[in-house]
């Protein structure tokens, strides 16, 4: 008897669960609602929304434009925002929380991107923020100081007046403190950004690194991208590139 009532008792808690949740429920399902970037929510936030609407591709609407624009996306840019993409992840950072993540790439990368990053969900594989690099006024020291990993960003590449694969939203960066941009120059070790010195050393053990042989790595070389770390001139550990499709 006393079972049957513990049942009953379970059965219209249960019952009454959707029109009880408490206000950290509401709060994770309003995050994803509105894909707020960089928020926390909880599996059960994730399993309530649906996992496939977690990692999504969309074009680029009118809001998120005018976050790029003078930004990454500068007026001599020559790629339409149609050839963009806008595109939706779950990460989970070093300590095991899961986080809303958002890039803007170019369209033939874009579902690469959706299924990289949700083998690495998947994995668990740590990446501790990914918004839009805007939010730092598309500024690539800033962005890369907060540990953002980003895509799209119409720039230069570092020390040269070439284009970035970056302006075309073919290459990300992941996890960029733990993961520099290392380069000789005329007998000195040029670090970027330069809070990233302590990571230099590949031998080291530290959290974020990215290795030849990690899930990361891994997921990228096998969707046709290259990695910065085989680079023989230059190291930029934390950059992946595909070349765009010959027309
Ligand atoms: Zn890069």
């Amino acid at each position: 008897m006393k079972t049957l009532r513990i049942l009953l008792l379970a059965s219209g808690l249960l019952a009454s669960l959707p029109i009880a949740l408490p206000a950290a429920a509401q709060e994770g399902d309003e995050a994803l609602r509105s894909w707020r970037a960089s928020a926390v929510v909880t599996a059960a936030d994730v399993e309530r929304f649906g996992i496939d609407a977690c990692f999504s591709i969309g074009e680029i609407d009118d809001a998120t434009f005018a976050r790029m624009q003078g930004r990454s996306y500068k007026a001599e840019c020559p790629l339409p925002r149609s050839d963009l993409r806008y595109v939706k992840v779950l990460h989970v950072d070093a300590e095991g929380r899961i986080r809303l993540g958002e890039l803007v790439c170019h369209r033939c990368v874009a579902r690469d991107l959706v299924e990289i990053f949700r083998r690495l969900y998947d994995v668990r594989y740590p990446i501790e923020r990914m918004v839009l690099i805007d939010d730092y006024d598309a500024d690539d020291g800033a962005s890369m100081r907060a540990d953002n990993s980003s895509a799209f960003n119409f720039r230069y590449i570092q020390h040269s007046r070439s284009l970035s694969k970056h302006s075309l939203g073919t290459a990300v960066d992941i996890n960029p403190l733990y993961n520099p941009y290392v380069r000789r120059v005329g007998g000195r070790t040029v670090v970027d950004p330069p809070e990233a010195a302590p990571y230099v050393d590949r031998t080291r053990d530290f959290p974020y690194k990215i290795e030849r042989d990690d899930p990361c790595c891994r997921e990228f070389l096998r969707h046709g991208f290259t990695w910065g770390g085989d680079w023989k001139s230059l190291k930029d550990y934390q950059h992946f590139e595909k070349a765009l499709p010959d027309r």
